[in-house]
């Protein structure tokens, strides 16, 4: 259960009230120094956001998404992240490699990234998802029990400085001050973007030809290289077929369809979708 991971990881926690160390305190729930209490959920996850905060990541959006990662659309990047966490970490004794994924979704991506280093390496990895969504939580929570699950706010993340090796930040903002901040002197931050070809099928059914559809991820590069000293910066492009009645969380997946108009997300729903383009960057960079 994730309660036991919260449990194990309890010392890593910092209270995002007033940022004093955080204790269990019985079964239900974590304390701060100052008494300040956040329930643990039925579900094993805990949520440590100041004030509910509503996304445009519904229920349904993070239920497509999930069917789709673990349908293995995204399985060369999380393989790509396994393969690279374990030649960019240095691991330190027995300590193993601790893993923060920020803006983690649904968790299906850590959860692979996981299942890929564990299945290439003995070493003990300790895994710890958050997003400021509580639906993308609760669908980790219920799927990934191994993982520590907590819902919280990118810009005060609740961890005590120095805690990660990798902090993982896929198709998600970014907040570097805080990135440093968890990282150990020698730690990996991993940062996934989309690339201009990503998704481009959907985009021409949506979009057409408007500009909409031009993207380019120069700014997002460059803003990271302002912020760390980038080491490694490797491009996945492939097509991946797409089983038909995947085609709805396909399209229900992506912030894409948020902006297309209903007729053209109906019209893309009745055609046939042989394939998908996934173009992605991935920029490895240390402090
Ligand atoms: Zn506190």
């Amino acid at each position: 259960m994730s309660r036991t991971q919260i449990g194990e990881n309890i010392h890593m926690f910092k209270c995002p009230l007033c940022g004093t160390k955080m204790r269990m305190s019985g079964e239900q729930s974590i304390v701060c120094a100052k008494n300040h209490c956040f329930d643990l959920s039925r579900k094993g996850y805990v949520n440590l956001l100041l004030s509910p905060v509503k996304t445009e990541y519904n229920k349904d959006m993070l239920q497509s998404r999930n069917l789709i990662i673990k349908s293995g659309l995204y399985r060369p990047m999380t393989e790509l992240l396994g393969q690279l966490i374990l030649e960019h970490t240095p691991i330190t004794a027995d300590d193993g490699i601790k893993i923060l994924d920020a803006g983690c979704g649904e968790g299906s991506h850590l959860a692979q990234i996981i299942d890929n280093i564990n299945s290439r390496s003995n070493t003990q990895i300790t895994g710890v998802g958050i997003d400021i969504s509580k639906e993308g939580i609760q669908i980790a929570s219920r799927d990934y029990p191994g993982i520590t699950w907590c819902v919280a706010d990118l810009t005060n993340i609740p961890f005590t400085d120095k805690r990660f090796n990798v902090v993982l930040n896929i198709l998600s903002p970014s907040n570097y001050t805080e990135f440093t901040r968890l990282l150990t002197d020698d730690g990996i931050l991993i940062k996934v973007v989309p690339g201009s070809n990503y998704l481009i099928e959907l985009r021409k059914f949506f979009y057409g030809k408007t500009d909409k559809q031009e993207y380019s991820n120069d700014r997002v590069i460059e803003h990271f290289g302002d912020n760390f000293h980038i080491t490694n910066t490797r491009q996945i492009l492939y097509n991946m077929p797409v089983d038909q009645k995947n085609l709805e969380h396909l399209i229900r997946m992506t912030p894409l369809s948020w902006r297309a108009a209903d007729e053209r997300i109906q019209a893309t729903l009745k055609t046939r979708l042989d394939s998908i383009t996934v173009d992605l960057t991935v920029v490895l960079g240390k402090k």
